[in-house]
């Protein structure tokens, strides 16, 4: 059985940064479905997660780039699907609006909800990297996205993401609380701000890519 404990392991070579572009930002499902067919089938991993939960820091950490991706202290100013590029590999990262911002209409959450089900089903995803705060614990909104997925046969990689904010004995418990409801899946800890598990959140997207594709990583 794998360890709950994941620390930094030393002995591993890095795996450098990604190189990431910004290929094209749309806001709706028609220029969604456009710039899909320009991809040419490269695989493309999603992330999602709830607002604030560090996904634009993260796509920072990937590509060691400080503001490609715009962070902020305020929750639920998303509003697009962010599609890079990600160099030398190929592959697509594609950066979904963070869902389950109170303050923003029920309407509009429900619109964002249709886009992303409507991606997820029909878009050619790959996989779907599922960002999880460490320090909260599974939410339904984060359960149903996932449920989501496994039903339409998406591989998951649940990320749990500001791992600094957590002791080791508390992120252990909780990749073991998300692994129980993944039916074993066992998340990655990440942290934008240490670096801790971004060497290995890297390597993960890129074998999920290289699932599709046969050799990009
Ligand atoms: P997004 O809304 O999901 O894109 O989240 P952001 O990346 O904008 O981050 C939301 C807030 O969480 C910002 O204040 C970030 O500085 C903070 N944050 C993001 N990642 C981390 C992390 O790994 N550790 C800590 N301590 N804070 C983080």
């Amino acid at each position: 059985m794998r360890s709950a404990v994941q620390e930094r392991d030393e002995t591993k070579a890095p795996f450098p940064p990604f190189v990431l572009t910004l290929e094209a930002t749309v806001f709706n499902r028609k220029q969604l479905e456009d710039h899909l067919r320009t991809l040419g089938g490269a695989a493309q991993i999603a992330l999602a997660g709830r607002s604030n939960v560090g996904k634009s820091s993260l796509i920072n950490a990937l590509g060691q780039r400080r503001r490609l991706a715009k962070t902020s202290a305020t929750p639920g100013k998303t509003r697009s699907v962010n599609l890079y590029r990600v160099a030398p590999h190929g592959f697509i990262l594609s950066d979904l609006p963070g869902y389950g911002y109170a303050r923003c209409g029920r309407e509009e959450q429900r619109r964002w909800a249709r886009l992303i089900e409507e991606y997820l089903r029909h878009g050619g995803v790959t996989a779907l990297a599922l960002l999880i705060d460490c320090r909260i614990p599974p939410q339904n909104a984060d359960r149903e996205l996932a449920d989501f997925a496994r039903a339409a046969g998406i591989p998951l990689l649940p990320l749990l993401t500001k791992a600094d904010k957590c002791s080791q004995a508390e992120r252990s418990r909780r990749r073991q609380e998300w692994s129980r409801l993944l039916d074993g899946v066992l998340p990655l800890a990440v942290s934008s701000r240490d670096g801790l598990g971004i060497d290995d959140a890297r390597r993960a997207l890129c074998a999920l890519a290289a699932r599709e594709e046969g050799d990009v990583c």
